[in-house]
């Protein structure tokens, strides 16, 4: 009898992507390109793209928001890795002092949910912190996962039912 190899469970999640550098558009299609192509991933899903205004550091051009669901096998750690190595690789870069962390980006890409986990890692922490308090996040989402719930918060549509989301535009 021949033992077979366990698998690594399933999750389902969910990854923000922002951009307001360069053809922001094009730069989140090749992102969700990059996603969708990841080694086993399965049920891939993404959102409309949104036209955001500058959330912080408000002078600064507009950003496409959109969101990506899809089922892995990945740990979130090394989900988060992969992430941060697309937005190396489709040209963002940070300032070593972290002095542009709310200015204009080429590309961001956040873990927003993954599955149900409640994680508080060094260098990652799930629910992604501010996904509760940004209707730009929750907008996109809501596209790819209408029934989620953020664990310790509720669901986010009515997170974002108390939320002003104008200026929100989804792009035709
Ligand atoms: P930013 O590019 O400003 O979103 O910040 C990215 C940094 O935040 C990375 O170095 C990550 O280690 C850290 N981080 C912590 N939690 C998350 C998360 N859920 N998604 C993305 N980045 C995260």
């Amino acid at each position: 009898m021949s033992a077979r190899p366990a698998e690594a469970p399933r999750v389902r999640a969910c990854v923000g992507l922002g951009a307001n550098l360069g053809d922001a558009v094009a730069t989140l299609h090749d992102a969700a390109r990059a996603l969708a192509a990841l080694p086993g991933i399965s049920g891939f899903a993404l959102s409309r793209f949104y036209r955001t205004p500058a959330w912080g550091v408000t002078d600064q051009p507009d950003f496409i928001n959109a969101a990506a669901a899809f089922e892995t096998g990945l740990p979130a750690t090394a989900l988060l890795e992969t992430l941060l190595s697309i937005e190396t690789a489709l040209g963002r870069r940070r300032a070593a002092d972290g002095s542009d962390r709310w200015g204009p980006r080429t590309l961001d890409l956040d873990l927003l949910l993954y599955g149900d986990a409640v994680l508080a890692l060094p260098g990652l922490t799930v629910p992604h912190p501010h996904l509760h308090a940004r209707a730009f996040a929750l907008v996109p989402l809501l596209d790819v996962a209408p029934d989620v719930r953020i664990p310790g918060i509720g669901a986010a549509v009515e997170v974002l039912a108390g939320m002003d989301r104008s200026g929100i535009e989804a792009i035709p």
